[in-house]
């Protein structure tokens, strides 16, 4: 009979041998005088209790309570027990307080390491909020539970017993069973033995009472995992460009110190060839690498192309089973991998020896968690690698502007990759100035002439076409027909938003509001329009427009459904779609050669949502979707609609031309005092009774003043005001933003105005720091 089970290393406490129980012979807390010292336990509860809390630890518990476990503990008047984090033991005068006791330890080993402790003790001041809460998110839920193993009772026979086994008068049955048992190579639970043995599990009873079968329990996997196998492939011969990014990044590696290098280069360049071979380098002495790629599930290419390249990697990502989950987590804790790849949260991989992380795609706004704890895996990146002083690798074609900015002072080390790697050219991109097209996209459809023609070109020569509707939110913005112009708000530069119910034009950030103009204030022109437009309606004008050619529509609506990301992009892959449109979820990582045309249906939406990175978001996607057509032989063209073909965001992304992006963007970030020249901080204030949640606003806002005017620091309070999303699933929103060129002190006002803060009943605050989300 096959063995199915892999033993774990650790052992449950249940047979923790009894003579370990007394090793501190410490009278109980409540013996001890003032004078004497007790062992004192520090935890933090997951949720609802902010600070840390102190706990005795009982004698028999001295062992088992250790920094990074859980344990069970009193909480609160009715001592209802409740699973808390050790973050800390030590021994300590008891002061003649009497503490409650720990009940109970929860883990039978430890989560966390030294290092994870020190980066969740980080993350929860940086980000303000509940160290428990970090613990939970850097330890997943399915390691916690163990998912995937139980504790079983294993049966063995005692070798005095197995040696005088022939002497044994017994029943027959059960003699058959201790032989059957005693042949056994390894310990066997009771249904195995009674299977082997043809038998019941009553005799085996039996036999245990007899003391003739020994049992201890242990904690057994149910179900191993397994990867298909996949074939291993050779190392290309890297470029000079490519050899120097490499050796930038070796020589970081072996300066045995941390520094962070960015790797500036176009889609295709091959920064993810210099990533693996740095990385071999890595491996070569022994130490574990851990690479961040944006939402890997839906890059499967990067996933192969690592496993391909490695022979122990974890690829982590969002379909994984929770069995599966805690399975590499175990593999990746005792040093059987070497690389892991995964989004976000891989970042808290629990690497032995880290030796270097890379941060593949570093300007994606999906490195930042939107629900708390709200960190940004970069940033968080960039403090795990300096505490175990190891090099970060930042990659992009388009990097955020924070990262440049630091890389243009020479805190970041930059490498240039200015060519791709298999001497494709990048493809033309053309843009459609929407404001001369005969047909404007407003009424008549979303598909321009020029683009329309263009997909009938490349679909008559057998290629593949991705069409782009960039629908982020829900907001419309006031657009002039004629001319292009944008109503904004005269304090922010921020478009305003239209508030069809209240009739008014608002500034989402400094709650600035006139009446919605009747004509276009630059050019007069009747008829101004407000923007808006659905996935949904360009699905229908594809299926009209091109009836004989199958179309998919990718977006967070119809995509839903579990695999059918990978389902919808075989298709395309294979060819069954001819027409694959979507939201950004399209635009990214994927590698088709057969792609002949992009087409970005309104690179406008994005320019104009109130929010500062607006123009930095269209140069990133009109860049990053470009880079997805003419990756075969047989080329590519991009087609960008556009009402603001002169927008220099937009000028500078048809040229692939980066660095003029940043020379234009990064002046108007100084002058309004916008990350990277300052640090900005948001809190949402949410209720169900629209003046209860203003009032308790107005209130945190008054709070913020007096800690900014305490601390004499130089910041910008805008709002209170009504978020860009006013009303969310009943609730009112409100939101302020803090902005301030001195982080430090904007953080410690922070500290101040929301220590011991109690909102109204039914009222919720959130702050986050670092924010990307505006709305
Ligand atoms: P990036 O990560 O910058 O988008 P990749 O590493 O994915 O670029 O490289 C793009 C393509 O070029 C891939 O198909 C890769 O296999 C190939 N490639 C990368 N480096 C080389 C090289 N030195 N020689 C030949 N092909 C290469
Ligand atoms: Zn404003």
């Amino acid at each position: 009979m096959a063995w199915p089970y892999e033993f774990l290393t650790q052992r449950p406490y249940s047979v923790t041998k009894p003579e370990q129980h007394r090793l501190f012979d410490e009278p109980a807390p409540w013996e001890a005088d003032e004078a004497e010292q007790v062992l004192v336990a520090t935890v933090v509860f997951p949720t609802g209790a902010p600070r840390e809390y102190d706990y005795a630890v009982p004698a028999a518990l001295a062992e088992a309570v250790q920094i990074g476990r859980r344990v069970r503990v009193p909480l609160g008047r009715s001592d209802r027990a409740a699973i808390a984090w050790c973050v800390g033991v030590e021994f300590r005068s008891s002061g003649g307080r009497r503490l409650k006791e720990v009940r109970e330890v929860v883990d039978t080993r430890g989560l966390l390491s030294p290092a994870m402790l020190r980066l969740s003790r980080w993350m929860a001041d940086y980000y303000l909020c509940e160290w428990g809460q970090v613990l939970e998110a850097i330890v997943p839920a399915s390691v916690r539970d163990q998912s995937g193993t139980r504790l079983m009772t294993l049966l063995a026979v005692p070798t005095k017993v197995a040696a005088r086994l022939a002497e044994l008068k017994l029943p027959k049955k059960q003699l058959q069973i201790l032989r059957a048992l005693a042949a056994s190579p390894e310990p066997l639970t009771p249904t195995q033995l009674a299977h082997l043995a043809h038998s019941t599990t009553g005799p085996i009873t039996t036999l245990r009472r007899k003391g003739l079968i020994e049992a201890h329990t242990e904690r057994l996997r149910y179900l191993e995992p397994v990867e298909a196998p996949i074939a291993a492939e050779a190392d290309h011969t890297l470029n000079a460009d490519q050899q120097r990014a490499l050796t930038a990044i070796r020589e970081a590696l072996d300066s045995g110190l941390h520094s962070t290098v960015l790797l500036h280069g176009i889609t295709g360049s091959g920064k993810t060839e210099v990533y693996i071979q740095a990385i071999q380098h890595v491996v070569s002495f022994g130490r574990q690498a851990i690479v961040l790629v944006p939402e890997i599930s839906l890059t499967p290419q990067t996933r192969q192309r690592f496993r391909a390249r490695f022979g122990r990697v974890a690829v982590l990502h969002s379909h994984l089973s929770d069995a599966e989950r805690h399975w590499h987590w175990e593999r990746i804790a005792r040093g059987e991998i070497d690389v892991v790849v995964g989004a976000r949260s891989a970042i808290f991989a629990p690497v032995p020896q880290l030796g270097l992380i890379v941060l593949d795609e570093e300007h994606e706004s999906s490195f930042k968690q939107a629900t708390a704890p709200r960190y940004h895996a970069r940033d968080v990146a960039l403090r795990r690698a300096a505490d175990e002083r190891v090099p970060l690798v930042l990659g992009s074609a388009t990097p955020s502007l924070e990262t440049w900015q630091r890389a243009c002072q020479g805190e970041y080390r930059l490498v240039e990759l200015p060519g791709r790697a298999l001497e494709r050219p990048l493809p033309d991109v053309l843009t459609v100035d929407l404001r001369h097209d005969t047909a404007p996209a407003g009424r008549a459809g979303a598909i321009s002439r020029q683009l329309l023609m263009a997909m009938q070109g490349a679909l008559n020569e057998g290629g593949q076409v991705i069409l782009l509707l960039n629908r982020r939110g829900f907001s419309t913005h006031i657009q002039c027909p004629a001319c292009g112009e944008v109503v904004r708000c005269p304090h922010c530069a921020i478009a305003l938003t239209h508030h069809r119910h209240a009739r008014v034009a608002l500034c989402h950030y400094c709650d600035y509001e006139m009446p919605p103009p009747m004509e276009c204030p630059a050019c007069h022109a009747p008829g101004i329009l407000y923007r808006g437009l659905g996935t949904q309606r360009l699905e229908d004008e594809v299926r009209v427009r091109f009836p004989d050619h199958a179309c998919l529509r990718m977006d967070t609506d119809t995509m839903q459904e579990h695999g059918s990301h990978e389902r919808a992009l075989a298709a395309f892959r294979e060819g069954q779609v001819k027409i694959l449109m979507g939201t950004q979820m399209i635009a990214k990582g994927l590698d088709f050669p057969n792609v002949t045309l992009v087409g970005v249906i309104n690179a406008d939406t994005a320019l104009h949502l109130p929010d500062f990175r607006a123009a930095e978001r269209t140069f990133q996607l009109i860049v990053q979707v470009a880079g997805r057509t003419g990756r075969g032989d047989r080329g590519g063209r991009v087609i960008v609609q556009t009402f603001n073909p002169d927008h220099p965001a937009v000028r500078a992304a048809v040229r692939h031309d980066y660095a003029a992006f940043a020379e234009h963007e990064l002046p108007i970030r100084e002058s309004l005092g916008y990350p990277p020249f300052g640090a900005m901080a948001r809190l949402v204030v949410r209720g169900p009774v629209e003046a209860v949640a203003n009032q308790f606003a107005e209130h945190l806002a008054e709070r913020l003043r007096q800690a900014l005017a305490a601390s004499e620091v130089d910041a910008r309070l805008l709002g209170p005001a009504p978020a860009p999303i006013a009303k969310l699933r009943g609730k009112y929103r409100f939101q302020l933003q803090l902005q301030s060129a001195d982080a430090g002190r904007l953080h410690q006002a922070l500290v101040e105005a929301t220590t011991g803060l109690k909102p109204p009943d039914h009222v919720q605050w959130i702050v986050d720091i670092d924010p990307l989300e505006m709305l």
